[in-house]
């Protein structure tokens, strides 16, 4: 396990890529890592997240009360939601925030992101729902979260942002910058043409294929099967078969985005047989 001054550094650099990248604008977006079962560092409010020093980076329990912050620093507001989410998931050490233009526009016109246009994206992230708008720093968001904790690794936010969460802090940003990415050419496709969607057969075998990988997190897979047989979902539907054993992953494998480029390789591969 790393140091906390280690955590925090890696802390301050993921904040610097988030900024850098513009996922975030002026004092925007809040990044968390778990450190022990009740302690949490994450982001001072206030603060431009690309521009942060470990002696910046707070302390919190479980339950949002402060442990340790230095120089007038405090904890960001939204770190309630941070807490449901480890509170929700076990498995989550991590939790990034931020408002990704292409991804964040998405939530603003009320556009889930449920197309399955590229093979990564269904591998990775799967549908990306949109929670309900809640005002920021209340517990209205945790609570819209909360609902879409178990069957997705990443969530929209109506009329805000992004949320992403995973086993660690490099894994939790990966999300956010792929999720930014299918946003992006989703929306890219759509200006130059209609973009075509892989089909059912072609979606089933990544959801398989990303089950045999055994990569880590819960994946909408299964919720997509349910909601699509219910009328309300077009996305990522799956046949009976595929939909009827409950969708779980180990965690013996970690995600790199090596073993998700061995995945798409198979994937690809197979396509041209
Ligand atoms: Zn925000």
């Amino acid at each position: 396990m790393p140091s906390d001054f280690e955590i925090k550094k890696q802390i301050c650099e993921i904040g610097k890529r988030i900024y850098d990248k513009g996922f975030i604008a002026a004092n925007d977006g809040n990044i968390s890592v778990q450190i022990s079962p009740n302690e949490y560092l994450c982001t001072p409010t206030g603060v431009s997240k690309g521009f942060m020093t470990p002696d910046m980076i707070c302390k919190v329990d479980a339950n949002g009360a402060v442990l340790q912050a230095k120089g007038g620093y405090r904890p960001s507001s939204e770190i309630k939601m941070h807490l449901r989410v480890y509170k929700e998931r076990p498995d989550v050490k991590s939790v990034v925030h931020a408002h990704p233009p292409y991804a964040t526009s998405y939530a603003i016109v009320g556009t889930p992101l449920t197309e399955p246009i590229m093979p990564e994206a269904i591998i990775i992230l799967g549908c990306v729902p949109i929670a309900e708008y809640g005002t920021p720093s209340t517990d209205e968001i945790p609570n819209a979260v909360a609902k879409y904790l178990q069957h997705y690794d990443a969530v929209l936010l109506e009329n805000h942002g992004a949320l992403t969460y995973a086993g660690d802090l490099l894994s939790a940003y990966h999300k956010m910058e792929s999720l930014e990415f299918y946003a992006k050419l989703l929306f890219i496709s759509s200006q130059i043409g209609k973009p075509q969607q892989l089909d059912k057969q072609k979606v089933t075998r990544l959801y398989e294929l990303r089950k045999e990988m055994g990569l880590p997190g819960k994946h909408p897979a299964d919720i997509c099967a349910r909601v699509n047989s219910a009328g309300g979902c077009s996305c990522h539907s799956l046949n009976g078969t595929a939909a009827a054993a409950p969708y779980t992953t180990s965690d013996s494998q970690p995600y790199t985005p090596e073993t998700v480029e061995a995945v798409v390789r198979k994937v690809l591969a197979s396509y041209k047989q």
